[in-house]
């Protein structure tokens, strides 16, 4: 889960990073009543999960009531690479001495974690890691022995951090890393981490990517998870805890396993379609599930054939069929739906669904044949429109 820069200050600060002090907005009238409460000068943020918003013109100095004004109104309902800015973050404005880097994340492939330190931050990492490689510092750190003080204080001095910052930056950086690993981040970057003209070492802006895998242990996380999606397709479908992406063509797809998602996916391609989700039900695909699954892709209005392909191998295909039986019972789907049901008890199954198929429940016996069934029922509806 990707964090709004504000919800990525609000988790540093609960490991002690050092943040300046703001609030959420989003109206105009909220922004300037946040200002006029912590003081000016004030910088006014947009809160987009994406980079580079300072150059697209959606972070702004304002020194009194109607530049707030002013700027807020201009920067809410901004596009900014595609991201529709619907949230402000006002905070004290810092005067910037240096800008660094600092970022922790995962290398699999060597199964360490990654640090990453510069004294050239404040641009996007990647045009530094072009254009001046060597201005980076990384360091790998085993899991099982962790990072410590006088190894951060080293790193801090190899990268080149001013002096005067040194200390401040090394503290910060073991309270980042105890938040990257404590906090269960996948990463956690700091671009810039900024000296102040006062002499302060902050967090001037948040990156944080949360495993969701950790979620159990993290009752705190759940205030972000209603803010975690923009697609309402994925937040009804998260309602109901299935595994769901959207998509942009026309074939529903709902399968057992994410590699027979993928596949799926793949085929509805092969045979000149387009799909409109990907949607894996796991393993329990009880009539629950299935109906929930089924309610989902049919809130879609692009959606115009519904492909389901089971496999079943601990998931037993007859539980599948009274599953699908049941939700065409509950929900009321407007696509025509192509079920492909093999694997275990896929005999039993067929025979229960028999005397339910008509002209828009059909069975195919394999995935291509159902890939290719989905895809000329939605191009018959396109055309037919
Ligand atoms: P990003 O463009 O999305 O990475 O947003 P950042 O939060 O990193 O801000 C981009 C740039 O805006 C920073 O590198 C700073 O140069 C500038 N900036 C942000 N906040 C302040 C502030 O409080 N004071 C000043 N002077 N500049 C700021
Ligand atoms: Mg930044």
């Amino acid at each position: 889960m990707d964090l709004f820069e504000y919800q990525g200050k609000q988790y540093f600060a609960r490991y002690g990073i050092p943040v300046s002090p703001g609030g959420e907005a989003e109206t105009v009238d909220e922004a300037v009543r946040v200002a006029e409460e912590i003081g000016y000068p004030v910088v006014v943020k947009a809160q987009v999960r994406v980079g580079g918003r300072g150059k697209a013109g959606g972070i702004k100095l304002a020194d009194n009531a109607d530049e707030v004004r002013t700027h807020a109104g201009n920067i809410l309902g901004m596009d900014i690479k595609g991201h529709v800015v619907r949230k402000l973050w006002v905070e004290c404005s810092s005067d910037i001495a240096k800008e660094y880097y600092v970022s922790f994340t995962l290398d699999r492939s060597n199964k360490v974690y990654l640090g990453m330190l510069s004294k050239e931050g404040g641009v996007e990492i990647e045009e530094v890691a072009v254009s001046n490689p060597d201005a980076i510092f990384k360091i790998s750190i085993d899991p099982t022995i962790g990072l410590d003080a006088a190894t951060a204080q080293k790193w801090v001095a190899d990268a080149g951090i001013d002096e005067g910052a040194r200390e401040q930056a090394a503290a910060l950086i073991l309270k980042l890393y105890t938040c990257y690993v404590e906090g269960d981040c996948d990463l956690a970057e700091i671009n810039p981490l900024i000296w102040t003209t006062d002499n302060i070492v902050r967090a001037l802006d948040a990156k944080v990517t949360l495993d969701v895998n950790a979620s159990y242990r993290h009752p705190e996380w759940e205030v972000w998870s209603a803010t975690d999606t923009e697609d309402e397709r994925e937040a009804m479908a998260k309602e109901r805890g299935l595994n769901y992406i959207g998509l942009t063509g026309s074939v529903g797809i709902i399968a057992n396993g994410a590699g027979l998602a993928m596949s799926t996916l793949d085929v509805v391609n092969q045979v000149g379609g387009t799909a409109a989700n990907f949607l894996d039900i796991g393993g329990g695909a009880n009539a629950d599930v299935m109906a929930a699954a089924l309610e989902v892709i049919n809130a879609d209005p692009a959606v115009r054939s519904i492909f389901v392909n089971i496999f079943g191998g601990i998931t037993r295909v007859d539980e599948v069929a009274k599953g699908v039986i049941e939700a065409l019972r509950r929900v009321d789907i407007a696509s025509p739906i192509v079920l492909r049901l093999d694997g275990t008890n896929a005999e039993e199954g067929r025979a229960l669904l028999k005397d339910h198929l008509n002209d828009s429940l059909v069975a195919e016996p394999t995935m291509l044949d159902g890939a290719r069934r989905a895809v000329a029922m939605a191009n018959a509806r396109e055309e037919g429109n």
